[in-house]
């Protein structure tokens, strides 16, 4: 990028929420159903017909709010926000304009270099989807109106993020967030998390903002990034070839590695927001808010720290760890029946989710059960197999959760650590190879990893290897 240049950049997010029926009926919020079966006269906009507020919808957003340290407003109202498109029967989308439900709020997100920069949310606010449209099923287009009326968030940032990489930190976050609390899926590609990204670029030094364009359609949070790399790119080229940037909706081309211009953007005032009359504002009292408070789990940021403190992890570990909820709650488990932390996690980051990104399932379809890994562990830990026998008898617990003690019994590999067994097995194996005995007389000590190794061997790696690393080093003194 041009050092001449910075880049302002604003998030506008959409989570769909996992309420169980929609925003203002009792259609069931599911997908995958046959074409306009999850309809009612409501959410299909017939004339006449009564919104009715989903209470679950406020308390999703205010838990929401809460936990990207937002006001929460005592008082908000729906306003209707008119626009005529065929997936949209009502010919306006119920949303929020004046008076969202929540406001002010922030995210502190960890920069690669490790400082931490905080990025401020503007506003929160409750709306619907409106249905979807149907290209590709002969020579008309079709409408299905099942997603009419899904509840949805729109989380907007202020333009406090300066890179790609700002914005790539704050998506991660919010995802966790609303994963975490369990409002949304944070499905990117199947669009149940949705971002658009507001880029402007202005000469460093500037206070002023510059002209912003939008960027939609971007299906994951790599493509955001590379999105906005290209749309920085575009616009440097323009002021310096003495152009002027246009105010625009554009749309990003996976494929093509490009944006293109979609419509020139709309104003606020195109769409003649008017307060919703037909419901009453939402009203939050202190009480109701405390009660949604309470119910606010381990946020990832504090459950982060706390791995840290207090399993003594390192910070890659535990921020790995507490990516996911399921995954964290997975190693949480674990912890029930070892306190042999670290293992724990390597096994964890290491085998399990390795099982876990191949099978693409979640941590809690994990075949093993946390405690059959604790087992696992403690096996290792008190001398019973070796690390290398644990990862051998590993896949055998992969079918049905099976329990390594007895794997280990039935296939008899528990360790060797009695001397005496070993004993012929060091000296048969010190005899055969005078070559690298000689070596290791002549102070060449590395060679002893060559004689563990071929104990290992030859004991089908049930040689407990601290006890061979002691006897081969005692044996081989002997004959200095
Ligand atoms: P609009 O009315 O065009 O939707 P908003 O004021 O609602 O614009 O802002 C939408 C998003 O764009 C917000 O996330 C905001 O932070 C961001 N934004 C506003 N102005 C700029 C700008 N000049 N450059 C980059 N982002 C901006
Ligand atoms: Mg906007
Ligand atoms: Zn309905």
């Amino acid at each position: 990028m041009n050092s001449k240049y910075e880049a302002v950049i604003g998030l506008e997010v959409h989570v769909q929420l996992l309420t169980d029926t929609k925003t203002f009926c009792g259609c069931p919020n599911k997908f995958g159903n046959d074409p306009n079966t999850n309809v009612c006269p409501v959410c299909m906009g017939h004339p006449g017909v009564l919104p009715v507020l989903n209470k679950k919808v406020v308390e999703f957003a205010i838990l929401l709010g809460l936990a990207t340290n937002c006001k929460i407003n005592e008082k908000s109202i729906f306003a209707r926000k008119n626009y005529f498109y065929p997936d949209l029967p009502k010919g306006w989308q119920t949303s929020q304009f004046e008076l969202p439900i929540c406001e002010h709020g922030y995210l502190d997100v960890t920069k690669a270099d490790g400082t931490t920069k905080r990025l401020g949310i503007t506003r929160i606010h409750m709306e619907e989807d409106a249905g979807k449209l149907i290209h590709d099923q002969g020579p008309s287009s079709l409408v299905d109106l099942n997603r009419c009326g899904t509840p949805l968030l729109e989380i907007v940032s202020e333009p406090d993020m300066r890179d790609a990489e700002d914005a790539y930190s704050y998506l991660t976050q919010l995802k966790q967030i609303v994963t975490y609390l369990g409002v949304c899926d944070g499905n990117m590609e199947e669009g149940s998390l949705r971002c658009d990204a507001n880029v402007s670029i202005r000469l460093k030094g500037e206070t002023e903002l510059g002209t912003k364009t939008e960027v939609k359609n971007m299906n994951s949070f790599k493509n955001v990034q590379k999105a906005i790399d290209v749309e920085i790119e575009r616009q440097i080229d323009i002021v310096e070839d003495d152009g002027k940037i246009v105010q625009q909706t554009l749309l990003w081309d996976a494929d093509l590695n490009e944006v293109k211009p979609m419509r020139s953007k709309e104003e606020s005032h195109d769409y003649r927001y008017f307060p919703e009359p037909d419901l009453m504002p939402v009203v939050v009292d202190e009480k109701w808010k405390a009660q949604i408070a309470d119910t606010m789990p381990e946020l990832p940021i504090a459950r982060k720290n706390r791995f840290i403190d207090e399993y003594n992890l390192p910070v890659q570990d535990a921020e790995l760890l507490t990516s996911e909820r399921e995954l964290a709650d997975y190693y949480e488990t674990i912890l029930h029946d070892t306190k042999d932390y670290k293992s724990a996690s390597n096994w964890v980051m290491g085998d399990i989710l390795k099982e876990i990104n191949e099978r693409k399932i979640s941590p809690v379809d994990f075949p093993v059960s946390p405690a059959n890994i604790a087992k696992l562990i403690n096996l290792i830990n008190d001398g019973t197999i070796s690390s290398k026998i644990a990862k051998e008898i590993f896949p055998d617990m992969l079918e049905g959760d099976k329990d390594p003690k007895k794997i280990v019994e039935t296939k008899g590999l528990v360790q060797i650590s009695d001397t005496s067994l070993l004993e012929e097995v060091i000296g048969n194996i010190i005899d055969n190879n005078p070559a690298q005995v000689k070596q290791y007389l002549e102070g060449k000590d590395k060679v002893i990893g060559f004689f563990v190794g071929q104990v290992m061997k030859e004991t089908k790696g049930k040689a407990n290897p601290g006890v061979v690393n002691k006897m081969l080093k005692e044996k081989l003194d002997e004959l200095k």
